[in-house]
């Protein structure tokens, strides 16, 4: 199995930040222009310096033709990849009053993903993780909210969450979680990264998700991997992220082995290849060697990543179709 093997292996990618995808040649051209600092990559010491670091990506983008760019190079990335289907998750409102509207923003994304699609042939495609973040007022995840449902069949395919889980834990967002659920928009959390096992369990229980960003920290708790494994909960799972956030100190403590031994859906991520300067396909090749990981255990993952994506039905069948193939021919 050869790097080209992996990039022709059909995947998903279902957790990835919009500005954390930027080509570092997009960074460069619009760090330049509005005479800014690139934003540093990892490592970092802790999530508060990561967040910073966002912060500085996301201030690039200074108008709505650079996010319908960056979208739409997100795509053609993902295509290169062999990644047929991406979620990527994306906070209009953390863009408020300097980018015009919500709906604006949201828009410019959606076309520019749709544009990178049409560019690559059709080959790979995007929906939206809408998020709310953790630590700001209710009115913030309100509005979230009502922005996810009116584009619910216009490309917002969940709501996500995100930002500071040890000090605004789940639970305070049932509420919202549970309306979201009602509207037929799926919980994707992110939980298990800056808290322990509670926060993935508080992300399942609370707020009903069968999918949790990251989630890797629920290895502190052999029942709740046992409880994750028995209903099939699936870990979206960034291992150069988790090291590069000292998450944990070393790929070789990374437990995504652990998690596979368990029985836990699991799929690989890059989560913002801006700052840990690793693609999905990277990811694909680290864990391959790492680990140790053999063309089986590999297209498992994939597999995994198409099955459990909420990418359009044909798409994912045509991706399992030729993920078979894959297969049948050694990777
Ligand atoms: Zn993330």
């Amino acid at each position: 199995m050869t790097r080209h093997g992996l990039a022709a292996l059909p995947k998903a990618e279902l957790h990835l930040h919009l500005e954390a995808s930027m080509r570092p040649g997009t960074a460069a051209e619009l760090a330049d222009r509005a005479g800014r600092p690139l934003p540093p990559a990892g490592p970092f010491a802790g999530l508060g310096a990561f967040v910073h670091a966002y912060e500085r990506a996301r201030d690039l983008v200074g108008t709505l033709d650079d996010l319908h760019r960056v979208a739409r190079e997100l795509v053609e990335e993902a295509a290169a990849q062999g990644v047929v289907w991406t979620e990527v998750h994306v906070f209009p409102p953390t863009y408020a009053g300097r980018l015009g509207p919500d709906e604006g923003v949201l828009d410019a994304v959606l076309d520019g993903l749709r544009a990178g699609s049409a560019a690559v042939g059709g080959a790979s495609a995007a929906g939206v993780v809408l998020g709310v973040n953790r630590g700001l007022p209710m009115s913030a995840a309100e509005r979230s909210l009502a922005l996810a449902i009116r584009y619910r069949d216009a490309g917002v395919v969940a709501l996500g969450l995100a930002g500071d889980e040890a000090n605004h834990p789940a639970e305070r967002f049932a509420d919202i979680f549970a309306r979201a659920r009602d509207a037929g928009l799926p919980a994707v959390p992110h939980g298990g990264e800056g808290a322990g096992a509670d926060s993935v369990r508080a992300c399942v229980e609370a707020l009903g998700a069968r999918r949790v960003s990251h989630g890797v920290r629920a290895v502190e708790d052999p029942h709740l991997l046992a409880e994750l494994a028995e209903r099939q909960i699936c870990l979206d799972v960034c291992p150069t992220s988790n090291v590069q956030l000292a998450v944990f100190p070393s790929l070789s403590r990374h437990p995504l082995p652990r998690l596979l031994a368990a029985g836990v859906p699991v799929t690989l991520n890059s989560d913002g290849p801006l700052f840990t300067g690793s693609s999905l396909l990277q990811e694909y090749e680290l864990v391959r060697t790492h680990f140790a990981l053999d063309a089986e255990a590999v297209g498992a993952l994939a597999e995994t990543s198409l099955r459990v994506s909420h990418c359009p039905a044909d798409r994912r069948s045509g991706a399992l179709a030729a993920l078979s193939a894959w297969r049948s021919g050694g990777g």
